[in-house]
């Protein structure tokens, strides 16, 4: 749960965090399976004085078979994603239409007549009373622009780096992906096997059994901007501070574990939780932005308000169902 930038504005969502509680098994019990190279590391942080926490995750974790492929896709099942929704959505009479690409909305009078959309060479209009767009922290606001709304120029990406260290035999590539989590200002540190970095960064090129990767994620400056045209957006010098921060804690954490500082190397600065582009506000429909048409709602990240430089998905999650409960 990551709102407080939401409660700044007024906005109580704990009603839907409770639904979400009672609807999604939410658990840190992964920690009774962490390896010796997670529980070393535990130990290093606990040590600094800086207190790891275990990140709490989706699904049932009696059925990890720790093959540290969680953010590929769980072999195992392990994991719980929104298909089991789709699932209950279908059942309930829903039709769900794959690999339609939406161009832009269908607009001429006040409210829009549905959603222009593509598949291949197949173009097609899809026609609705209500369009709820939830295409994420880049596609949403492209299609809105598309369709002639402009977004803010807040656009958050969360940024992260991994600073990494060879140790032989650290196997970290077969642990749960960021098991626990360190919080400082404006960022987090976790273990983290960054496969970007290791498929395609050159200084990666040891084995992954020895490589300890730690990841730094920051809560980054909302200055880039997202629209049909692509995406701009810079570090500042905040958020290079942050990373420089992180990256000294990681040093320390590694070399405290055994792998002397020249042996550190760095991955490639990536990000995976874009928003920002259309952040909610305060007021009455604090959720409909006035420049939508009146029968069109955004339900995803591109409503959250600043960075968080945490998981936001479960946010995410909350404010959907409240954006549900207004339409
Ligand atoms: C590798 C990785 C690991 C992550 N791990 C975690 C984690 O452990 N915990 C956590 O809380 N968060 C995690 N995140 C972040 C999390 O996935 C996102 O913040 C969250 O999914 C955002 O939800 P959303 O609904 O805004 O967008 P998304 O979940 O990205 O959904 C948008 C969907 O719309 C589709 N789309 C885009 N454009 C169009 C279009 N024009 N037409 C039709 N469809 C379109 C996309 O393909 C996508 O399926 C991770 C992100 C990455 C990249």
């Amino acid at each position: 749960r990551a709102d407080e930038g939401l409660k700044a504005l007024g906005i109580d969502l704990d009603g839907e965090f409770a639904e979400l509680a009672a609807e999604i098994p939410v658990t840190t019990d992964h920690s009774r399976r962490w390896g010796a190279g997670v529980r070393r590391l535990a130990e290093a942080f606990a040590a600094l004085g800086l207190d790891p926490e275990p990140t709490p995750k989706f699904g049932d974790y009696s059925r990890c078979r720790r093959c540290g492929r969680c953010v590929l896709g769980c072999p195992a099942g392990a994991k719980w994603d929104a298909r089991r929704l789709l699932d209950e959505a279908r059942a309930k009479g829903a039709k769900v239409r794959t690999g339609w690409t939406v161009d832009s909305l269908v607009t001429g009078t006040r409210r829009v007549a549905g959603v222009r959309a593509r598949r291949g060479l197949r173009h097609a209009v899809f026609e609705a009373d209500v369009v709820v767009l939830a295409a994420g922290g880049f596609g949403t606001p492209a299609i809105l622009e598309r369709s002639g709304i402009s977004c803010d120029s807040r656009l958050f990406v969360d940024p992260v780096l991994c600073v990494a260290a060879r140790l032989d035999g650290a196997r970290l590539d077969r642990e749960i992906s960021m098991p626990f989590i360190i919080r400082r200002d404006g960022y987090i540190i976790s273990p983290y096997m960054d496969w970007l970095s290791f498929f395609f960064h050159p200084a990666w090129r040891f084995p992954a059994c020895d490589i300890v990767p730690l990841m730094i994620k920051i809560a980054d400056e909302d200055k880039g901007k997202v629209g049909a045209g692509g995406i701009e957006k810079s570090l500042t010098e905040r958020d290079r501070r942050r990373l420089a921060e992180g990256a000294g804690i990681c040093g320390d954490i590694l070399e405290r574990i055994g792998a002397p500082r020249k042996s550190h190397f760095l991955g490639m600065i990536n990000a995976g939780h874009p928003g920002g582009a259309l952040p909610a506000g305060s007021g009455p429909e604090p959720f409909h932005d006035r420049r939508l048409p009146p029968n069109v709602w955004v339900a995803d990240a591109s409503l959250i308000p600043s960075a968080l430089g945490l998981p936001p998905m479960l946010t995410v999650m909350a404010m959907a169902k409240r954006v549900a409960r207004s339409l």
